[in-house]
């Protein structure tokens, strides 16, 4: 399975490391051109607006929503999240927008910008090693997204679909549990073809 990594900025090569642990083979995509190789794709996290930019000028707004379109599974992990949620809280304009969702930016405060913890994930067989780094959080979600985990009460993890999203850095741990759930998500849509 060919399992691409947004590298136009952002925690690149922890993601390829993590989904090459898992058993994929990692792609850092730079060019539209990559995605009809790639079974799935990772947007990682970094800074949002600088990632959504960055995606405008390179042509990957359209270029990953028919990616998504063709059913295939797209993962968004911090500043990912906040790029394929539909609302961003406080801002006129959503990214992607493909997931059903408002998200809060930098909603952990500052005396907590940045902290390790162990999140118990729907569909992970143990707790997962979480880092947030000003993480965002997902404060509703609305048809058709199922809650994976929640810390002290706020939506960190989410799925709808084929689509995945979380606060944290799953890739900055040795726990490479989620990048092997997303993994799974991906072959079952070849499975399926
Ligand atoms: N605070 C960043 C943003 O709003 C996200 C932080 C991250 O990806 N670690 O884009």
């Amino acid at each position: 399975m060919k399992i691409g990594v947004l590298a136009l900025q952002g925690a690149v090569a922890e993601h390829m490391r993590s989904l090459e642990r898992a058993g994929a083979e990692a792609v850092a995509v730079k060019r539209t051109d990559q995605l009809d190789e790639l079974h799935g794709i990772v947007i990682p996290g970094g800074e949002s607006t600088t990632i959504g930019k960055l995606m405008r000028k390179y042509g990957f707004m359209n270029a990953i929503r028919d990616f998504a379109a063709q059913g295939k599974p797209v993962f968004g992990t911090c500043a990912g999240l906040i790029v394929l949620a539909d609302k961003i809280d406080g801002q006129e304009e959503a990214h992607l927008a493909l997931m059903n969702m408002t998200v809060a930016r930098n909603a952990f405060g500052r005396q907590r910008e940045s902290f390790e913890t162990e999140l118990d994930v729907k569909g992970l067989d143990a707790p997962l090693r979480a880092v947030f780094i000003r993480a965002p959080l997902i404060k509703e979600v609305g048809d058709g997204v199922d809650v994976l985990s929640t810390h002290n009460g706020e939506i960190v993890t989410a799925r709808q679909g084929h689509l995945l999203a979380c606060s944290y850095h799953p890739e900055l741990t040795d726990d490479y549990a989620l990048h092997a759930y997303f993994l799974s998500m991906a072959k079952d849509v070849v499975g399926t073809n």
